[in-house]
């Protein structure tokens, strides 16, 4: 009986925690996901975590790589990922599942959560400062100013505008205020004329925002019509994430009240 109570005790599974990285600096991930990660047994990580949050793991923690270009490949990736997740858990381990961002913002979170449900394995979901936010506060962009409008949309751009698998409306998101596309580069020049086609003033500030909060930061400031241009003679890499919208316009104003107060102060 006693084997049989031990075996109990040692496949009761662990708890799986989906946990958001931060926009990207390792010290961007919260408190709750960095005391997480120190304690985990098994880290399944994905290729936006800085190299940093990794030295925070324990010795004995197994780490996993399961970036697009590494882990596996192909459409198989996210249910290799689903599995790994599953089988650990079962093994009686702690597992954190660290993904950039948001779990749940264009990250699957809520795919993993909805498999790790299914099989009987607990989870939480640990928030994450997304993209879009840090890479707005990264650029001195108040995304939503009480002058710049009263709604933000968060967008990917994955998808081909022309393909049938973008159901995005464009004459709704040419109407907002203020919109961040994720994933947008590949697509960029045709997003923009979406969203000109679709009646947004081609004078609208836009910035795209690349590799976000990390030392090699760069931001391209524009308008709905030059922004594509500019990000393809910058180089633009991914991950970048495009703003269009009056929010940008306070980043300029900003960055000159910074300016004439620093010569003040000097
Ligand atoms: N779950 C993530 C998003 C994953 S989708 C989140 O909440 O942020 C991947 C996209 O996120 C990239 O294509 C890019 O658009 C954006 N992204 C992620 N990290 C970024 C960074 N450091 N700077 C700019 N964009 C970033």
């Amino acid at each position: 009986l006693n084997d049989v109570t031990d075996q109990l005790a040692t496949t009761r599974p662990g708890t799986v925690y989906l946990v958001g990285a931060g926009p990207g600096a390792a010290d961007l991930i919260t408190v709750r996901g960095l005391r997480l990660l120190r304690s985990a047994d098994v880290v399944v990580y994905d290729a936006l975590i800085d190299p940093g949050l990794l030295e925070e793991l324990s010795l004995h923690a197994e780490r996993v790589y399961a970036g697009k270009r590494g882990y596996c490949v192909g459409n198989t990736l996210q249910e290799t990922i689903h599995d790994l997740l599953v089988n650990r858990a079962r093994e009686g381990l702690t597992v954190v599942r660290l993904k950039g961002g948001d779990p749940c913002v264009f990250g699957r979170g809520g795919e993993e959560a909805e498999y790790l449900a299914a099989h009987g394995i607990p989870f939480e979901i640990v928030p994450g400062v997304t993209s879009a936010v840090g890479a707005c506060a990264a650029a001195n962009i108040p995304l939503t100013h009480r002058d710049a409008g009263q709604a933000v949309a968060l967008v990917t751009g994955h998808f081909d505008p022309d393909s049938p698998d973008c159901r995005l409306n464009w004459a709704g998101l040419a109407g907002m205020s203020n919109i961040v596309v994720y994933m947008g580069l590949r697509h960029l020049e045709r997003i923009v004329a979406k969203l000109a086609d679709a009646g947004m003033a081609v004078d609208t500030p836009a910035a795209v925002i690349e590799r976000a909060t990390r030392p090699d930061q760069r931001i391209i400031d524009g308008t709905l019509e030059s922004i594509a241009g500019l990000a393809t003679d910058a180089d633009v890499q991914a991950p970048a994430v495009l703003v269009v919208g009056e929010c940008v316009r306070f980043r300029e104003r900003l960055l000159a009240l910074a300016e004439r107060a620093a010569e003040v102060v000097a």
